[in-house]
């Protein structure tokens, strides 16, 4: 029927929209069946250190345990690991909303990349890798919200340690066509090339027990690049299985 009354150089179009219809209802499911998983994660991550919280406090008021450090840096812990969870949940239901206020101002980068060194320099453990800044102190200033692109370069970061035991990871900025690039490279686990195309797609991660018990939540990522292109830029990966990775990032000269 429809054929009969359309021009036949409309065919090919209608059959090529068809395509990407069904391409778009399948992606929409595949973020629907993510978003499915994370929330059972979520539930399992939220009631495991709040069951280990209420039984410690609840020997402590009975008088069954005696207080001691070891008990309070154990609560100490289960809390921060709360908090990690409802920060995440936060900025994506803020992203979600389209409510990331961003403020452009000509900023200077180094002194942000030079303090984040030393902060997560003292998470990693000391058989873990060593993190090194190598850039030139004299980097021309972006225009940028400093405190979106702080947010970047610790999920990079964070995420860097999480998946590297050992080796090394670099931090490197430069210039090139009125762009500042920052690039964050690892000698971690690696990301498989089949699952390159995926990182940046909100709750995704690629072993799901192994990345949830590391703390991930496969919204990082996601929260970054939108981040990133809300100042201008554009984020990238590159990455070997087995060798390491590295994430970067270009930002506007001021
Ligand atoms: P998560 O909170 O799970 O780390 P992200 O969005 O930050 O969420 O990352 C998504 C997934 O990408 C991770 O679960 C992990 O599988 C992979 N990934 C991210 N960064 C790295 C890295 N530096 N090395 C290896 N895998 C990584």
């Amino acid at each position: 029927q429809l054929d009969a009354r359309l021009p036949a150089s409309d065919i090919p179009e209608l059959q090529r929209l068809g395509v990407s219809f069904n391409r778009m209802a399948a992606s929409l499911e595949d973020v629907e069946q993510r978003r499915r998983e994370l929330i059972s994660d979520l539930t399992h991550e939220l009631r495991t250190p709040l069951t280990v919280v209420r039984g410690y406090l609840e020997e402590l008021a009975d008088g069954e345990v005696e207080p001691s450090t070891e008990i309070y840096t154990r609560l100490a812990r289960e809390t921060r690991r709360l908090e990690r969870l409802v920060n995440d949940l936060q900025e994506l239901s803020k992203a979600e909303a389209g409510y990331l206020p961003i403020n452009l101002q000509p900023v200077n980068l180094y002194p942000l990349l030079e303090a984040l060194v030393e902060k997560f320099s003292d998470q990693i453990l000391e058989d873990g890798p060593v993190l090194r800044l190598n850039c030139s102190p004299q980097l021309p200033p972006v225009l940028a919200d400093i405190d979106r692109v702080e947010q970047v370069l610790v999920n990079l970061l964070g995420n860097a340690i999480r998946y590297t035991s050992q080796g090394a990871i670099t931090i490197r900025a430069w210039t090139q066509s009125r762009k500042l690039w920052i690039a964050v490279s690892d000698t971690g686990i690696g990301i498989a090339k089949q699952n390159l195309p995926h990182v940046f797609e909100r709750f995704w991660r690629a072993d799901r027990s192994r990345d949830r018990h590391s703390g991930g939540t496969g919204i990082g990522l996601a929260i970054s690049r939108r981040l990133v292109e809300l100042q201008g830029g554009q984020i990238f990966v590159e990455s070997e299985l087995g060798k390491g990775s590295t994430f970067s990032f270009f930002l506007p000269l001021a």
